[in-house]
C-alpha cells in the first residue's frame, strides 16, 4: 500500500522535489522485475534494500540523487557547479539533440553530480556519475566538474569519494573528451600530493577513458559486486585476439583476485564501510 501512497506524498526535502528520473520511477511502481534472476521484487522492498535484489543480490543502477541519499548524512549535501551543461564544441551532428534528450530524460544537466557532505559525521567531497545521462560518458564538462571538485577538496583539505559508472569518453567531443583524462588525473595528483585521501567505488559498468584515468587512480578502490570494469569491453577483446575469455573476465570479483581492486562492498554496507575508512584516515588537527 505504501508504494501507492508514495505517489501522493509531498516531497520531504529539495532532493525529493526534483523531477522523477527513470530509476526513481522504479520506486513509483508496485513491483519490478530483476534483470538477473527475473523474479518480481516489491518496489518498497527494493528501495529499503538500497536497490539490491533480495533474491540474487543484483545491484540495480542508481541515479546520483539516490546515491547521495543513501551514502550521505541527511541534509548534509551541498551541490556545486550544478548548472554546468555540455556544449557541442565540435558541432558534432546530432549531439545537440542527444544533450537535450539526456537532460529531459535524467532531470540533470550533466553526467556527474558533485558537492560536499558528511558520512557519519565525516566531511567529504563527493562526485557521483549518472548512468542515465549518455551512459555517464565523459565530455569536457564532466571532466571540468570532477577537476573542480578535486581542486576544492585540495583547498579545503577534504577527502574525495567518487562513484563511477561510464561508457568512457564522450565520442561527440572527440579529442576534447580525451583531454579530460589528463586534466582530471592532474587534479587527482595535486590532491594526492597534499596527502589527502581519495576513495573510489566502481559501479557497473565503468569503462574506457574513465577507467583509464580517475576511476583507477584512487588510494582505495572499491567495487560493487559483479560490476564490469574495463578499458575495452570483452567483445572487442575477443574479436581482436580471437580467443575466448575466461568466465567472469573484467568483473569485480575477477579484478579483486588479480589485485586491481581492493575490496568488493555490497551497497547495503557501503556507508558503514566508507565511514570506517574515513575514520581511519582522519586528519588530526595540527
Ligand atoms: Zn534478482
Amino acid at each position: 500500500m505504501s508504494g501507492r501512497m508514495r505517489k501522493f506524498r509531498r516531497p520531504r526535502n529539495v532532493l525529493e522535489g526534483q523531477p522523477a528520473t527513470q530509476a526513481e520511477e522504479i520506486v513509483e511502481t508496485l513491483s519490478v522485475s530483476c534483470p538477473k534472476c527475473k523474479k518480481s521484487v516489491d518496489s518498497d522492498d527494493l528501495a529499503e534494500s538500497f536497490g539490491v535484489c533480495p533474491y540474487c543480490r543484483h545491484h540495480f543502477k542508481l541515479n546520483p540523487r539516490q546515491r547521495v541519499r543513501q551514502i550521505l548524512d541527511e541534509g548534509s549535501f551541498l551541490e556545486i557547479d550544478k548548472d554546468l551543461s555540455p556544449k557541442n564544441i565540435l558541432t558534432f551532428p546530432g549531439y545537440d539533440a542527444k544533450i537535450e534528450s539526456a537532460i529531459s530524460g535524467s532531470g540533470e544537466k550533466e553526467g556527474v553530480v558533485c558537492g560536499t557532505g558528511k558520512i557519519s559525521g565525516f566531511p567529504v567531497a563527493i562526485f557521483v556519475m549518472n548512468p542515465q545521462f549518455m551512459m555517464g560518458s565523459m565530455g569536457s564538462m564532466v571532466g571540468e566538474k570532477i577537476t573542480r571538485l578535486f581542486e576544492l577538496a585540495t583547498k579545503e583539505g577534504l577527502p574525495v569519494l567518487g562513484f563511477t559508472v561510464s561508457g568512457g569518453a564522450r565520442m561527440q567531443e572527440g579529442i576534447v573528451s580525451l583531454m579530460q583524462m589528463a586534466k582530471t588525473s592532474g587534479a587527482v595528483k595535486r590532491h594526492s600530493d597534499e596527502g589527502l585521501l581519495y576513495v573510489c567505488v566502481l559501479t557497473d559498468p565503468t569503462t574506457g577513458g574513465v577507467t583509464a584515468s580517475f576511476a583507477m587512480e584512487a588510494d582505495i578502490i572499491l567495487a560493487e559486486p559483479y560490476a564490469l570494469v574495463a578499458f575495452a569491453g570483452p567483445r572487442v577483446i575477443e574479436q581482436t585476439i580471437r580467443k575466448k575469455l575466461p568466465a567472469g573476465f573484467q568483473r569485480a570479483e575477477f579484478l579483486l583476485e588479480k589485485g586491481f581492486v581492493d575490496d568488493i562492498v555490497d551497497r547495503r554496507r557501503q556507508k558503514k564501510h566508507i565511514a570506517s575508512i574515513l575514520s581511519l584516515h582522519k586528519r588530526e588537527a595540527v
